[in-house]
């Protein structure tokens, strides 16, 4: 049977993942958050010291990254060669190494594949940069999730100090500009909303009013 599938993209911070996982859990479906295997990636290289400035070097990890999904309780844990790294891919220096590895075009077919199959068996929300427009070109919805760089590292910021990680604000809108400028200007799968794609921006938005602008989005093109 075929699946439905939500496409959500746009960049850092745009509250993708919150929505998405609030929206995915009322509709019963699964919540793939794409970020996560980019960051898994990203871990990966950083604990191999490799040269991050060489997609040769950062190539050259695959074949000893094991990287898995799994759902624990409708949450997505994930798992590097079998150790949970779910807090740790969360870290500044994760997100940072995740954006550098996901230019590399052999990491981005690395993790093709898995984010494909995912679609294919269950119905779901898939949030991250390229979904629309390059993983599932066919999803039956697609939006465009955005907010202003200064609200988006309000969120974060508020998002990492709630959960214990010591981090200076303006450090945290550095980051997200530089992810920005890397996300959009490389030359594999750049992010930018697909033709077909609702374009919602969120900036100044309360959780609950994003959450009820994506259901009406999807109640609208999927009845
Ligand atoms: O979404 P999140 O901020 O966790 O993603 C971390 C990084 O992974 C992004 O900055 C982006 O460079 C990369 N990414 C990507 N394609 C995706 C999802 C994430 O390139 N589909």
């Amino acid at each position: 049977m075929c699946k439905i599938n939500v496409a959500i993209d746009g960049p850092a911070g745009a509250g993708k993942s919150t929505i998405a996982r609030r929206v995915s859990k009322e509709l019963g479906y699964i919540y793939v958050d794409t970020g996560a295997l980019y960051r898994t990636v990203g871990v990966s290289a950083l604990r191999k010291k490799v040269d991050m400035e060489s997609d040769e070097a950062i190539a050259s990890v695959l074949p000893e990254t094991e990287v898995e999904m799994k759902f624990v309780d409708g949450e997505q844990k994930m798992y590097l060669n079998g150790e949970d790294v779910s807090v740790e891919i969360r870290l500044p220096e994760a997100s940072m190494a995740a954006s550098r590895v996901s230019a590399v075009p052999a990491v981005r077919d690395f993790l093709f594949d898995l984010q494909r199959d995912l679609a294919r068996k269950n119905n779901c929300i898939m949030d991250g940069r390229d979904i629309g427009t390059v993983v599932l070109p066919d999803a039956q919805v697609k939006i465009f999730l955005t907010a202003s760089p200064e609200c988006r590292a309000d969120r974060r910021y508020k998002e990492l100090t709630e959960k214990g990680v010591e981090v200076n604000y303006d450090d945290v809108l550095s980051d997200i500009i530089k992810r920005d400028y890397n996300d959009s200007h490389r030359a594999v799968a750049p992010l930018k909303p697909a033709e077909d794609s609702v374009i919602l921006d969120t900036s100044g938005f309360e959780l609950e009013q994003s959450v009820k602008a994506i259901k009406d989005i999807i109640k609208e093109k999927i009845g």
